[in-house]
């Protein structure tokens, strides 16, 4: 049965990452200011470049060219922003909760996005770091950077303040890697310290680095990075994260590595607000539907990391990526301007996958793009390309002028 609104249909987008904000953008340029109330619910007053955040992290790209101001991207006129934190989604009244009051909706859109995934993993919690968030990245750069001061005020040195840990050699882990590995030799510069005297360990449980990802480009990746001192400890698990460092576990040998830094980033889940919700998830995602629909809510979407797809080439989830958050936006948006306006059948979504580039610091990289590989300046300048090219999509020239990534060499 078709609803039909005696009052301007209320639209209620959680979160501004990739695919809030895609939706919040795409969603305004659609719908004339009398079409739908629009509210936008951002913890911060500010979207952040979640794809940029290990930079920030290890300190080679101030944290504020990662974040634009959701003001400056919104038509204020026709979205209405909330700072506010979501704390519970109740879809039976389609409410909404938030730290400092409630929200009415009649279609949700949720875009929440990921939570670092610990497997249960004891003292991991309490004892790591993870890329969460522009304020844990900014909190990794000011430990490690404590961590060479203090080191260097030591009258009997502890060479374990100067080992850092990477758990897990995914994308994150190993685009991670590459940005300290840059950075390292200027910290050693500036503390007075001997680069033979740190460590960077990069733990990974498979059998190599980069899981499932081309072997000749992984290759590539490994040897580039371990001739810039990092080290590897493949098919090595993490168990458990202590004050000292970790303990792992590589066949039936168990080992200490002690470290001044530990930073998780093997895995992700969605956020736990969509399943505390009531939401059936997976790992805190929720397969939804070709229209990114939440099975029985035909009123409420999921976007991004807090929502799973299922490829039909391989049967396998989608990997949770801004390209594909972006594209669901997009996607969405056009659907709910159709359903504002009962003007027609809504689109499938379809992921139009481009390719995957990792870098490895901001000079190098390995990827494959429209299905051919390609490694050093070539990906690195590629990268550079789909970061400005997100900024575009998401701001329009003018942020691609103020924030985009031009150090091409
Ligand atoms: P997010 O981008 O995570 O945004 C979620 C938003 O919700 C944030 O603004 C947050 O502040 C807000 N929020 C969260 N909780 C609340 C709450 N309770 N109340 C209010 N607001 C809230 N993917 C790629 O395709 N290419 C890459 O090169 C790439 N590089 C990456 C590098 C790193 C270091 C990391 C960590 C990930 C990378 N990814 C990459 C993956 C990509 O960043 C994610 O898939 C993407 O960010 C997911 O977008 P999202 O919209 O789901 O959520
Ligand atoms: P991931 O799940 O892709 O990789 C995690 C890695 O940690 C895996 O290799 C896994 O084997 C390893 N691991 C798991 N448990 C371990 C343990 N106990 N000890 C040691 N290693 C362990 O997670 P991610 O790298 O955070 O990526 C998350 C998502 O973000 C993915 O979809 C990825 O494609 C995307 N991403 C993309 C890019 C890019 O396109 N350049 C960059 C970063 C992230």
């Amino acid at each position: 049965m078709d609803v039909i609104f005696l009052r301007k249909p209320k639209i209620v987008i959680l979160g501004a990452g990739y695919g809030g904000i895609m939706t919040t953008v795409n969603l305004q340029k659609k719908l004339g200011v009398n079409e739908a109330d629009i509210t936008l619910v951002n913890n911060n007053d500010y979207h952040y470049q979640t794809t940029w955040l290990h930079e920030n992290a290890a300190g080679t790209l101030h944290h504020d060219r990662s974040r634009i101001q959701i003001n400056d991207i919104i038509d204020r006129s026709k979205v209405n922003f909330v700072q506010d934190t979501v704390s519970k989604i109740i879809p039976e009244e389609r409410k909404v909760i938030l730290d400092n009051g409630e929200l009415t909706y009649d279609y949700l859109v949720v875009g929440l996005g990921y939570e670092s995934e610990t497997f249960g993993i004891k003292g991991l919690k309490e004892n790591a770091f993870a890329i969460a968030n522009i304020s844990s990245a900014r909190q990794i750069k000011e430990h490690i950077e404590y961590q060479f001061a203090k080191y260097s005020n030591m009258r009997e040195k502890k060479d374990e303040l100067i080992t850092i840990i990477i758990g897990g050699a995914g994308f994150t882990g190993i685009e991670l890697v590459g940005e300290l590995a840059n950075r390292i030799p200027e910290l050693c510069q500036e503390f007075d310290i001997d680069r033979d005297k740190v460590r960077v360990v990069c733990v990974e449980a498979a059998p190599m680095i980069l899981p499932g990802f081309d072997p000749e480009l992984v290759d590539y990746a490994r040897s580039y990075l371990e001739r810039k001192g990092i080290e590897f400890r493949i098919g090595t698990a993490i168990k458990e994260c202590t004050t000292e460092g970790i303990i792992v576990a590589k066949d039936d040998q168990v080992e200490e590595i002690k470290a001044g830094t530990v930073i998780w980033a093997a895995g992700v889940r969605g956020n736990g607000i969509v399943e505390e919700s009531g939401f059936e998830a997976m790992r805190g995602r929720v397969k939804v539907d070709p229209y990114l629909r939440a099975p029985g809510h035909d009123n409420v979407f999921i976007v991004g990391d807090s929502s799973l797809m299922i490829n039909p080439e391989n049967d396998r989830p989608y990997p949770p990526t801004a390209q594909i958050a972006m594209q669901q936006g997009i996607n969405l948006a056009s659907n709910l301007a159709v359903l504002i306006r009962d003007s027609g059948n809504l689109e499938e979504f379809k992921p139009d996958l481009k390719g995957t580039v990792c870098s490895l610091g901001h000079d190098d990289a390995i990827g494959v793009v429209f299905g051919k590989k390609i490694v050093g300046w070539q990906a690195a300048f590629m990268k550079k390309v789909i970061d400005n090219r997100a900024l575009l999509l998401i701001g329009g020239p003018m942020l691609v002028l103020k924030k985009g990534k031009f150090n091409f060499l």
